[in-house]
C-alpha cells in the first residue's frame, strides 16, 4: 500500500492546481485521474476546446463578412474543417501535456484509474488490471461535473449530444438546435452559426444567459439575433429522439423541430458517482454537491472538496483559486477565497462578462446604487476595432461608491474585467477608478468612462474621507491594526 500525505482525486483546474501548490508547500502527493489526459473537463473538452473553435470560427466569419470593409480582399473563403479541429487537439495535447510536466517538476505522483474512497484516509484506485490501494493522511475530492441530462432527451453520443460532441462535430450541421441559453450552449451555438450551420437555441425562460444583468442579455439576444441565432424563449422541451437520418425535437405549447443534430445544454451535474462517499458518511445536499465548510472540509476528517463538485459558479478559475485556498489550508491552516469577486465571461462575439452583483440582485437586497453606462459606440478604440456593440454598466453604493458590479457586453470583455475584478478586490470605489490613467485609446478607457458617468455631474465629488473608511470596513471589519476606526 503506497502512503501520501495528500491525495487529489480529479486533476482538473480544481485539482491539478490544488496538488502542485500543496507539492510546492512541502507535501507528498498524490493525484488520482481516470481520463487518459490531465487537465479536467477544462482543458480536455471544456473551456480550452471551445474557446480555439470560437476563434477560428470568428476569425472565418471575418474573412467572410467583415475583412472587406478594411480594405482587404481575400476572394472565395472556404472552411477546411479537419485542418480547424486538428489545430484544436493541438492545443488541447500541448497544454494537458504542459500539466503533465508541471507534475513531474513537483514530483506528484500521478495514478491512472478511478479513485473511490474506501473508508478513512484510504483511496482505492480502479485499473484495468486491478486496483491499488493508497493510504493518505488528507484527500481533496476534485471530481468535477459532467452535463445534466434532461427526460425525454435521448442522448446517442453522435447526432443528440452534449458539448462534448458539439466540440467535434464531423461536418457542419445543416440545422443544429441547442437546448438551453446558458453560455455552454450560446458559445458552441455561435460556433455553429458562424461555419453555417442553421442554429435554433431553445429556452425554458423568457430570458438568455440566467444569472447575467438582464440588460445585457436583452442586449446580447439583440446581437446574436442579427448575426442569424434564432431563439425560441419560454419553451419546454419535452423530448428530443431521432427520426431516420436526422432528429426531432418536442417542445411544450410549440411545433416539434426537425434537424439534423441537437446538442442539450442544460447545465451540469457534480460528478459523484462511485466516490463511496458513502464509506466515510458523506450526504450530498438537495442540489447533488458535496456540502462543505468555509475551509473547503467535508463532514469527514481528513477529507476536503473543491471545484464544481461542491456548490458555487461552475467555473475553471472558481476551481483553481479553491485548490490553492485548500491546499494553502492544509499546510499552513488558512487559505483566501473571495466569492464576490469571480468574474464569469461569455466568449462569444461580442465577449460578455460580468463580475459582482447585478441590478436585479442589488433590487432583490434592497441596495441602493449609482449606475454608470458608457456605450462602445463613443469608444475611440472600439471604432478603430470596427466593433461597437455593447457598452460597459457600473454599479456602485450610492453613499459609499464602493463598486459593486461591473457589466460588459462589448469587445475584448473577458480581459476589461480583469481590471474590475482587480479593482473590486481592492476594495475601490468608482471614483478610484475613474481616477486611475488608463491609455488612450484602449477599451478600457470605457471602463473609467462608465465609472465617471455613474457620479451626476459626469465627475466624482472630491474623495470623501467618511465614506471611504465605511467602504474599507464593509469590505474588512477588522481595520483596527491599519489604524483606522468608526
Ligand atoms: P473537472 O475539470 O470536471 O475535472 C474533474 C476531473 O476528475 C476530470 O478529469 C474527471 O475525469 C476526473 N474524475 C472524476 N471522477 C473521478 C474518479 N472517481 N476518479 C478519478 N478521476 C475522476 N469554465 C470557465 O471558467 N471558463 C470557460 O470558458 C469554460 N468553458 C467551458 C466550456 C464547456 C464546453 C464546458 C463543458 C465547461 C466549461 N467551463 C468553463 C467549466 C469548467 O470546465 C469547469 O468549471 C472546470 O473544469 C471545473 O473544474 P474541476 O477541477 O472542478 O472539475
Ligand atoms: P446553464 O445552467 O447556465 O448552463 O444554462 C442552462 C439553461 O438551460 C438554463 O437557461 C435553463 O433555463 C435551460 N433549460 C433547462 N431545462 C430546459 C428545458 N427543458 N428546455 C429548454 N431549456 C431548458
Amino acid at each position: 500500500m503506497e502512503t501520501h500525505d495528500l491525495v487529489v482525486i480529479g486533476a482538473g483546474p480544481g485539482g491539478y492546481v490544488a496538488a502542485i501548490r500543496a507539492a510546492q508547500l512541502g507535501l507528498n502527493v498524490a493525484c488520482v485521474e481516470q481520463a487518459p489526459a490531465l487537465g479536467g473537463t477544462c482543458l480536455r473538452i471544456g473551456c480550452i476546446p471551445s474557446k480555439v473553435l470560437l476563434e477560428s470560427s470568428e476569425r472565418f466569419r471575418e474573412a467572410r463578412l467583415t475583412l472587406a470593409q478594411h480594405g482587404i480582399r481575400v476572394g472565395s473563403v472556404e472552411l477546411d474543417l479537419p485542418t480547424l479541429m486538428k489545430r484544436k487537439e493541438t492545443v488541447v495535447q500541448t497544454l494537458t501535456k504542459g500539466v503533465e510536466g508541471l507534475f513531474r517538476k513537483n514530483k506528484i505522483t500521478r495514478y491512472a484509474g478511478r479513485g473511490r474512497l474506501d473508508g478513512s484516509g484510504r483511496v482505492t484506485v480502479s485499473q484495468s488490471n486491478g486496483a491499488l490501494e493508497l493510504q493518505a493522511k488528507h484527500v481533496i475530492i476534485a471530481t468535477g461535473s459532467r452535463p445534466a441530462l434532461l427526460d425525454g432527451v435521448e442522448l446517442d453520443g453522435d447526432r443528440i449530444g452534449t458539448s462534448t460532441e458539439a466540440l467535434a462535430y464531423p461536418e457542419v450541421p445543416k440545422h443544429l438546435v441547442v437546448i438551453g441559453a446558458g453560455y455552454i450552449g450560446l458559445e458552441l451555438g455561435c460556433v455553429w452559426q458562424r461555419l453555417g450551420a442553421k442554429v435554433t437555441v431553445l429556452e425554458f425562460l423568457d430570458r438568455i444567459l440566467p444569472g447575467m444583468d438582464d440588460e445585457v442579455a436583452a442586449d446580447a439576444q439583440k446581437i446574436f439575433t442579427k448575426q442569424g441565432l434564432q431563439f425560441r424563449l419560454g419553451c419546454r422541451v419535452t423530448a428530443a429522439k431521432r427520426q431516420g437520418d436526422g432528429c426531432v425535437v418536442e417542445s411544450e405549447g410549440a411545433p416539434s423541430l426537425e434537424c439534423d443534430r441537437v446538442m442539450l445544454a442544460v447545465g451540469r451535474t457534480a460528478h459523484t458517482e462511485g466516490l463511496g462517499l458513502d464509506s466515510i458518511g458523506i450526504q450530498l445536499n438537495e442540489k447533488g454537491r458535496i456540502p462543505v465548510n468555509d475551509r473547503f472540509e467535508t463532514s469527514a476528517a481528513g477529507v476536503f472538496a473543491i471545484g464544481d463538485v461542491i456548490g458555487g459558479a461552475m467555473l475553471a478559475h472558481k476551481a483553481e483559486e479553491e485548490g490553492v485556498a485548500c491546499a494553502e489550508g492544509i499546510v499552513t491552516g488558512h487559505g483566501h477565497m473571495n466569492y464576490d469577486t469571480i468574474p464569469a465571461v461569455v466568449f462569444t462575439h461580442p465577449e460578455i462578462a460580468s463580475v459582482g452583483k447585478t441590478e436585479s440582485q442589488l433590487q432583490q437586497e434592497k441596495v441602493e446604487y449609482r449606475k454608470g453606462i458608457f456605450p462602445f459606440l463613443a469608444s475611440g478604440r472600439a471604432r478603430t476595432l470596427g466593433t461597437t456593440d455593447g457598452k460597459i454598466k457600473v454599479l456602485a453604493d450610492a453613499k459609499t461608491d464602493r463598486v459593486l458590479g461591473v457589466h460588459i457586453i462589448g469587445p475584448q470583455a473577458g480581459e476589461l474585467i480583469a481590471e474590475a475584478a482587480t479593482a473590486m478586490s481592492f476594495g475601490a470605489s468608482s471614483e478610484d477608478i475613474a481616477r486611475c490613467c488608463h491609455a488612450h485609446p484602449t477599451l478600457a478607457e470605457a471602463l473609467k468612462e462608465a465609472d465617471l458617468a455613474g457620479h451626476d455631474s459626469g465627475r466624482p465629488a472630491y474623495c470623501d474621507h467618511e465614506n471611504a473608511v465605511d467602504r474599507w470596513f464593509a469590505v474588512d471589519p477588522d481595520l483596527q491594526p491599519h489604524g483606522l476606526r468608526r
